[in-house]
């Protein structure tokens, strides 16, 4: 018989969401008829934008001529798609030749683990992504999970509150090697400022530690003001790898696009650069992003597909300005929300996994447990701002039928 791997089997209830699908199918066991509203698993609703759409289309529809076929790809990805991101999105701060196009922030968060390896000691924000903790208790960075800890031996949790403006104490992480970062954050909603990022970054340098940034949420900032990626702030290059995703502002979820960027300047102990290795790594375990996706991908970044981008985000952000106004009416406190599509509600003194249940047997409204995302997450519920208008309307209703 094969031996199970002991890193998997060390992984506590199975991931959130599929656990939150469970209990969601639960409900509609007993009741089949329920018309249940999710705001739970960030998931995009709204059609591809017009433009966008047409990158798709010609690529796919070139594939099938002589002169538009291609076979694998170029192994960072598109050139052009590359070059056009290091200058519309990085304003010439990272090189093309940084950029790695991938199928997705998260497939690249499982490969960076895979690059530092299972020596690598991690700091998380805590609530975080579950993909951190998890991709890195599979890749054997972590010990078991103790009750006294609140979460896996060997990593840091770095508790993001109300109370320390979801900015944490760092002092903790100083024996980290990789400190994962995400502002625009899911699920707190909270952005980070310059100053913040600079005294992360400061942080990171004077403990010989690799800041892995999740930008997946950027381009969901409105204020101005907010940097859009870490490195806007000065010294960064030489401890930042950034990731991003083309998901949440082009509706790519299902279709599954993004991008790594990893800066020359990012030196290992031992003077080996970092985009070596990643170069070595990424094309031995990753054949490229999709020819079809990377042409809309292409399209995303040009005039119109910004243009069109920020429309999508900024419907999102309007639902997300609806729910949070249904809250903080019915007096629950909420944060986030206006620089992402996330409202981190507190529950009023409940346990975050009964105040699921309760707004999904008594709303029929799916959403996110606090604690599913860190032992800090505990006492909040994520709202997530992804949904049809009329779904998002429906959902404040019924809160306030049952809240009100
Ligand atoms: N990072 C964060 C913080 C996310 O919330 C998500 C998706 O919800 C991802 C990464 C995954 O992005 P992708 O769809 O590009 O894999």
């Amino acid at each position: 018989m094969v031996q199970r791997n002991k890193n998997i089997a060390r992984l506590k209830a199975g991931y959130l969401f599929p656990e939150i699908t469970r209990r969601k199918n639960a409900l509609l066991a007993k009741e089949p008829g329920a018309r249940i509203i999710s705001l739970g698993v960030g998931n995009t609703t709204e059609p591809i934008t017009p433009h966008i759409t047409e990158g798709l289309v010609a690529a796919a529809r070139g594939l099938g001529t002589k002169e538009g076929y291609s076979g694998y790809g170029e192994e960072q990805g598109l050139t052009a798609l590359r070059e056009r991101i290091a200058e519309r999105y990085y304003n010439g701060r990272v090189g093309p030749e940084e950029i790695f196009i991938s199928d997705g922030a998260k497939c690249d968060i499982g490969r960076l683990q895979i690059l530092f390896g299972p020596g690598a000691r991690i700091a998380v924000q805590d609530p975080s992504y579950p993909v951190y903790v998890d991709g890195a208790v599979i890749t054997g960075m972590t010990g078991g999970y103790s009750e006294e800890h609140g979460g896996f031996e060997g990593i840091t949790y770095l508790a993001c509150t109300p109370e320390n403006g979801f900015f944490p104490d760092l002092e903790p992480a100083r024996n980290a090697d990789l400190l994962y970062f995400c502002s625009p954050n899911n699920p707190t909603g909270a952005v980070s400022t310059f100053a913040e990022l600079k005294r992360l970054i400061d942080f990171a340098k004077a403990h010989r530690a690799v800041i892995l940034f999740d930008a997946a949420y950027a381009m969901y900032i409105q204020e101005a003001g907010l940097p859009r990626t870490i490195y806007e702030i000065e010294g960064s290059r030489d401890v930042v790898i950034e990731m991003n995703s083309f998901s949440k502002p082009a509706g790519f979820t299902g279709v599954r696009l993004g991008w790594t960027a990893v800066p020359k300047d990012l030196l290992f102990e031992d003077g080996t650069p970092m985009i070596r290795d990643w170069h070595r790594l990424s094309t031995t375990l990753f054949n490229g992003a999709s020819n079809i996706v990377q042409q809309g991908g292409l399209a995303a970044f040009d005039d119109e597909g910004l243009q069109e981008m920020e429309r999508t985000v900024a419907f999102y952000m309007e639902n997300a300005a609806i729910i949070k106004a249904g809250l903080d009416d019915l007096g629950f406190e909420t944060f986030g929300g206006t620089n992402a599509p996330y409202i981190w509600t507190r529950t009023k003194g409940k346990s975050s996994w009964d105040a699921f249940e309760e707004v999904l047997y008594k709303a029929r409204v799916v959403t996110t447990p606090g604690l599913g995302f860190g032992p800090s997450g505990e006492g909040f519920i994520r709202f997530g701002a992804f949904g049809h208008r009329g779904d998002i309307e429906e959902a404040v209703a019924r809160l306030r039928k049952v809240f009100g």
